[in-house]
This record gives structure tokens, sequence and C-alpha cells, in this order.
């Protein structure tokens, strides 16, 4: 019989109850360290009491009015976003699927409004991750996601990630842009070369293409900058934010250049729930805090010090671990074994860690963790390989 809960996802045998900072409690008061963040959501731990002070407070004002009317936090998130980045204007969505489905729908717009009605395809990459829904799903063109939902939606060109010839020689009379993650995520954290994203960033520009960024699980501080770009010191023209812009509250953006945004007149796009009061509320705090003094010199401290107790692990256990590679707090765990082994073992031993593509075990713990908290995981990761290894 189907569970009340449509079963689309193979769940792990506990509920988390209570959480507090890089803690979670189960039902039955077990206590676990969070290396997984909700996959990369809960970027500042659990209850952060700057955030539940936001949220309590906005709760008790207004939560919701329509973008039908100004709402000054919305505005106040989008020129903080936009000052601290490439973009001139940011719209606010739900989700990261929702910020890809709209950044596709601005470049399609785009090339239409300055004379390319013809321009509609994007180039994208093999491994990709973009979200589920019809676009997105065509975006990331992995089969296994495709499987039974019909005909795939046209207009995605996928080549192969890392290549830029490939790219560039996928670029025809209809291409309107290229989508790339800085970072692949659930492909299996796999960092592009700056390199790479500036030759991107050139054919972009050499084509008039819109460059366009999914930054939903690299943003906000993850990989050690505000954004992953920002390291390779190359920007695009559009990019999308979700999953640890609101730190838990689900909310999503799409900032872009002036430029880009040029067809993206009133009608065009919209979004019911999209940056209301609520969700605007806590995304400016969650932004207070990653943007506070230091606070990005701390994600890249202790992310530096996690990279090399992951590097002695997986030296001492060949026989589990492949190898380390990602950026920041954005790491993967490449495995010997089946990674949903490690991630078994290591949850019965008291540590959340996700699985992602090509076999990896990926670590996203909140951006908050201190040196004990890599400790203690990386404790628990040598027992749970010692145990696989017997
Ligand atoms: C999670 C993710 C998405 C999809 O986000 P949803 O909020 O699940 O729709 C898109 N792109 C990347 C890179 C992601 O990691």
């Amino acid at each position: 019989m189907i569970t009340p809960v449509m079963p689309t996802y193979a769940r792990y045998d506990v509920a988390f109850v209570k959480g507090e900072g890089a803690y979670l409690y189960a039902e039955d008061g077990r206590r676990y360290l969070d290396f997984g963040s909700g996959v990369a959501v809960t970027a500042l731990g659990h209850a952060h009491p700057h955030l539940v002070a936001a949220l309590t407070e906005q709760a008790g004002k207004v939560w919701h009015t329509s973008n039908l009317f100004h709402i000054p936090d919305q505005e106040r998130l989008a020129r903080r976003l936009t000052a601290a980045s490439f973009a001139d204007t940011a719209f606010f969505c739900n989700s990261g699927a929702e910020a890809l489905e709209g950044a596709i729908k601005i470049a399609r717009k785009y090339q239409s409004a300055t004379g390319h009605p013809e321009r509609f395809r994007m180039i994208t990459f093999e491994g990709a991750f973009h979200g589920r829904t019809l676009a997105t799903l065509a975006a990331g063109g992995q089969a296994k996601h495709l499987a039974g939902f019909g005909p795939k939606v046209d207009g995605f060109d996928q080549v192969t990630f890392g290549n830029l010839n490939e790219t560039r020689a996928a670029i025809g009379p209809e291409t309107a842009g290229i989508l790339v993650e800085p970072i692949l995520g659930e492909g299996g954290v796999y960092p592009a070369v700056a390199d790479f994203l500036r030759g991107l960033r050139a054919a972009a520009d050499e084509f008039g293409l819109l460059l366009i960024f999914d930054e939903v699980q690299t943003g906000m501080g993850r990989t050690g900058t505000l954004f992953a770009h920002q390291a390779a010191d190359v920007a695009p023209d559009v990019m999308a934010l979700a999953k640890g812009l609101g730190g838990g509250f689900p909310i999503g953006a799409i900032l872009a250049t002036e430029k880009a945004a040029i067809g993206m007149t009133p009608g065009t796009h919209g979004s019911t729930f999209g940056g209301n009061p609520l969700a605007s509320a806590v995304a400016n705090a969650v932004l207070d805090i990653v943007e506070g003094d230091g606070f990005l010199d701390h994600v890249r401290e202790v992310a530096a010090y996690l990279r090399a107790g992951l590097e002695k692990l997986a030296a001492s256990n060949p026989k589990i671990i492949k190898c380390v590679r990602g950026e920041g707090l954005l790491l993967g765990v490449e495995c010997v074994v089946p990674n949903g082994d490690l991630v078994k073992r290591a949850l019965d031993n008291g540590l959340v860690t996700i699985v992602a593509g090509g076999n990896v075990v990926r670590l996203l713990p909140p951006l908050i963790i201190e040196k004990h908290h890599v400790d203690e995981a990386l404790e628990i990761l040598a027992r749970s390989c010692a145990e696989l290894a017997n």
C-alpha cells in the first residue's frame, strides 16, 4: 500500500525533531552531528539565535502580502545581494529549480528582446543537476531523472563538463546561453577549473550568449567566498541561488545584470510566494551573518582543516576511500566501497553525510562549525571506515 507521503524518496529510518548549531536530535533523543545541512541549506546550523529572532519578529508583523505591493525587506535583500555581486537586479522565488527556470526564461527573453527570437537553446553539461521541473530536468539531462516523464523539453544541448572545445563547437544559430554549476554538486563534487569558466565567459561574449551560473548549492559562502565564481574571478550574466540563501527557510533568487534582464518588464514573470516578508526577513538575517567580519575567513580556515583531515583519512583507508575533492565546505569523498555504505555507517555512528553521483559521499557541514566539530566528524568517519574494512 502506498504511503501517505508519496514515496519518491528512499528515506533513512531516522526523524529529527530538534536542532541546535551543528547538531540534530532524533525522536529517541540520540544526537547526530550534521555534516549535510539538509543538502547545503542550513548554512548557519540549526536554531541560530539571529535567524530565530528575525523569523519570530517578522511572524508577529506580517507574513505575506503578494508581489502586487512593495515588500521593504525584499527590496533590502535585493540591494544587498546586488551590492555584493556582479548583478544589478534580483527576482525572488522559492526553490532552486524555480530560480533555474527563471534564469532560462531570462536568457530566452534577452535574445528575443535584442533581435534574436530564434535563439532559445541552452548549452548544459554532463553530470549537471538543475532541479526536477520539466525544463530543469532537460537541462540536467540525466537519464535516470528523465525516464518515464515523456518527451524531454526541447532546447538543451549537453556537452562534457570542462571541455571548452566541445562547448564552442556546440554553439549554433539557435543558442541563447550557457548554463553551468561552478562545482558539479549532485554530480559528484567536481570543481570547474577557473580557465574553463573564463573560457565560457569569452565564448558567451564572442557569440552574444548569456552565461548563467547555477550557484544554488555553491553560493552563500559555502565554498569560502560569497559566491563560488568569485574565486575564479569571472562573472556570469545571470545566477541562480536557493539552498543556503534562507538558512532553512525556503527562498530562491535569480540575480542578473541590467543588460541580461532587459526583457523582464512587468508581467513577464512572477511568483506568488517569492520573496515574501517572512522569507526576506530570514534571508536578510542570513546575510547579516555571512557578510559579517571574518565569517568567510572562518569558513576557509575550518574548511582547510577538514580537507587536511579527510586527505589523511583517505591515505590511511585506501580500500574504502579513493580521493577527496571540492572547495571550502562543499567536499566530496569518492569511495571505493559503495558510497551508500559509508553514509549509512556514518549515520549509524552519529554523523549525517549525503550521497552524490560518482560514488561520492558529500560533506556539507554548516558554515559555523568549529575545529572540534571537524575532529568529531573525522573520528566517526575513521571508525566507520574501520568497520567497513572488517
Ligand atoms: C539542489 C539544486 C537545485 C535544485 O534546487 P531545488 O530547491 O531542489 O529545486 C538546482 N541546482 C543545483 C546546483 C542544486 O544543488
